[in-house]
C-alpha cells in the first residue's frame, strides 16, 4: 500500500509533490535538484501541518534509523534521527535505561522529538526532551554538515530544538537516558472535584512524584465543571523485570463514520471515566506502558474521528488568574457540546526549555480534541484563542492545524530571530501560514 503522508489529526490534507527516502545520516539528498521547499519527515505523530509541506519535499525520515553507539555504564545513546522512542525502549529498557522525558505515544522518532521539544509527565522536574540531548549533526541544504550542542554551533543547537524542522535535517542525535530498576511505576490515582482540587493536589504531589498529569471531564458543567483524575507516579525503587511492551494488536481498520462520535457518545464517555474510578484514591504497581501510553493500546485511533479528522488545541497559560482562566476555557468548551474525549491537563514547571520557539514554560497547560465540523470547530477555537491571548498563554505547534499567523507571531516574538537560522531551502506548510502577513 502506499504511504500517506498526513498528520495525526488528518487536518488539513495537504500533499507533497515528490517524497525522498532517506535509508542513512551519512547520505545527502540532492538539495539542488529539488526546485521546491523541503521538509523532514518523521512519523507524523503532530497534529497539524507542522510536519506537512504542500507541493513541496518531504524528506521521510523513518528507515534512517540505526543506532550508532550506546555507553550502558553512562547511559548515553547515539542515533539516528529516524529511531522511534519505541525503538529506544526496546533496546535499552533490558538494559536498565528509559527515556529522560517521553509524550503520550512512542511512535515518534527522535527527530520530531527534538524538532517539537517534546514534553511528558514530568517536565516539572526534567524539562523537555531538549534537556537531555547533549548533541546531534545538522546537515544544511548547502550539504554543510554541523555538530551542534550547548558549546558547538551554540545557535544553532538551540533554534533546532523546537525549531520545527526548518534549520536542516537532524541526521543523529545522542541523549542522556535515566536508569530504572525494573518496568514498574508506582501509580497513584486520586478523583478530584474540582479545579482548586487539582491545583492543590498537583501542588502537593511535585515534590513527591516524577510524573504528574491529570484527565478532566471537560464535558461535566456547573457545579461539577473541573472534575477528573489525577495521576501521579514514580519509577519503582524495587528490582523488578526489565521486558519492554509488545506492538499492540488492537487496531482501527477504517476511518469511523461521523455519526459514531456524537455529544451523547462523548458525554457518556467522559462520566463513565470519571465514575469508572472507584475508590477515589488507589494505588497500583504498573507496567510503564499504560502509565505512559494509554493510547498506543490501539494502533491508528484518530480514525475514530473519520475522513475529516480533527482538531487538537493545547495551550500553556501562566500560572496568575490560572483557575479563572481554566474555568473561562473549559465553560467555553462544554457550553458548545464539542469536546470530545478527556483532555489532559498539567501543570508544567520553570526549568528552562532549551529550544528558541519551544512551548512549554511555568504555568498550566490543557490539551483536548475537537471532531473536525467545519467552521463551527474554528469558530470554537477561536473563542479559546481570544482567553489565552489575554491571559498572556501560547499554543503548541506540534498540535495546531489552525492558529492564526498574527496570533503565532505574538506567542512566539523571538520568531524572527529565530528566522535567520531557518535554512533557506526549508519551509512546511505550518511555517508558510504562520510567517504569511
Ligand atoms: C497520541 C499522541 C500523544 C502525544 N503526546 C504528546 C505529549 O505528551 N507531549 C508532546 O510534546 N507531544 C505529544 N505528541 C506530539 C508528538 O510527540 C510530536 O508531534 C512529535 O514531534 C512527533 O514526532 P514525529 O517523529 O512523528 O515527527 P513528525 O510529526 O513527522 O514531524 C514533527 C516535526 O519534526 C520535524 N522533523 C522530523 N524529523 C526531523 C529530522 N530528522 N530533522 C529535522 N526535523 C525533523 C518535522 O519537520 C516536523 O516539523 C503526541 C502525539 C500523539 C499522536
Amino acid at each position: 500500500m502506499t504511504k500517506r503522508y498526513e498528520s495525526w489529526g488528518k487536518y488539513p490534507k495537504h500533499q507533497p509533490a515528490l517524497v525522498h527516502r532517506l535509508r542513512w545520516h551519512t547520505e545527502t539528498p540532492p538539495f539542488e535538484r529539488f526546485g521546491r521547499p523541503v521538509l523532514a519527515y518523521g512519523l507524523g505523530r503532530s497534529y497539524g501541518d507542522v510536519c506537512l509541506n504542500d507541493n513541496g519535499v518531504l524528506l521521510d525520515t523513518a528507515r534512517m534509523a540505526h543506532f550508532i553507539a550506546f555507553d550502558a555504564e553512562r547511559g548515553l545513546l547515539r542515533c539516528e534521527a529516524g529511531v522511534s522512542l519505541k525503538q529506544i525502549l526496546d533496546l535499552v529498557v533490558p538494559r536498565g535505561w528509559f527515556l529522560p522525558v517521553t509524550p503520550g505515544t512512542k511512535y515518534v522518532t527522535v527527530g520530531g522529538a527534538i524538532a517539537n521539544d517534546v514534553h511528558g509527565k514530568n517536565h516539572h522536574r526534567e524539562g523537555t526532551f531538549g534537556c537531555h540531548v547533549t548533541q546531534f549533526e545538522l546537515l544544511r541544504s548547502t550539504g554543510e554538515r554541523l555538530i551542534c550542542s550547548p558549546t558547538q554551533n551554540s545557535d544553532l543547537f538551540r533554534a533546532t530544538i523546537g525549531g520545527l524542522g526548518l534549520t536542516g535535517l537532524i541526521t543523529w542525535a545522542e541523549i542522556k537516558l535515566r536508569p530504572i530498576r525494573s518496568v514498574y511505576i508506582e501509580m497513584e490515582r486520586i478523583r478530584f472535584g474540582s479545579l482548586d482540587e487539582f491545583f492543590d493536589i498537583s501542588a502537593r504531589s511535585d515534590a513527591r512524584f516524577e510524573h504528574t498529569v491529570a484527565w478532566l471531564d471537560c464535558i461535566a458543567q456547573g457545579t461539577s465543571l473541573g472534575r477528573g483524575v489525577f495521576l501521579r507516579g514514580n519509577h519503582s525503587e524495587e528490582p523488578g523485570p526489565l521486558t519492554p511492551s509488545k506492538e499492540p494488536k488492537l487496531y482501527v481498520p477504517f476511518d469511523f463514520p461521523s455519526f459514531v462520535l456524537n455529544p451523547l457518545s462523548m458525554r457518556a464517555f467522559n462520566t463513565f471515566y470519571y465514575y469508572m474510578h472507584t475508590p477515589a484514591r488507589s494505588h497500583k504497581r504498573v507496567h510503564y506502558e499504560p502509565f505512559f501510553y494509554p493510547l498506543d493500546a490501539v494502533r491508528r485511533w484518530n480514525r475514530i474521528y473519520g475522513r475529516r479528522g480533527f482538531i487538537q488545541y493545547q495551550c500553556v497559560v501562566p500560572p496568575t488568574d490560572r483557575v479563572e482562566v481554566m474555568r473561562e476555557l473549559l465553560t467555553v468548551i462544554a457550553r458548545s457540546g464539542r469536546a470530545s474525549f478527556l483532555a489532559v491537563f498539567k501543570e508544567f514547571g520553570d526549568v528552562a526549555s532549551p529550544g528558541m520557539l519551544s512551548f512549554p514554560r511555568k504555568g498550566v497547560t490543557l490539551a483536548l480534541d475537537f471532531p473536525f465540523e467545519g467552521e463551527a470547530t474554528l469558530r470554537l477555537c477561536e473563542q479559546m484563542d481570544a482567553i489565552v491571548r489575554e491571559a498572556g498563554g501560547v499554543l503548541y505547534p506540534a498540535k495546531d492545524a489552525r492558529m492564526s499567523g498574527e496570533d503565532f507571531r505574538r506567542f512566539y516574538p523571538q520568531w524572527e530571530t529565530f528566522s535567520r537560522y531557518v535554512d533557506p531551502a526549508f519551509s512546511s506548510s505550518f511555517w508558510r501560514r504562520v510567517t504569511r502577513t
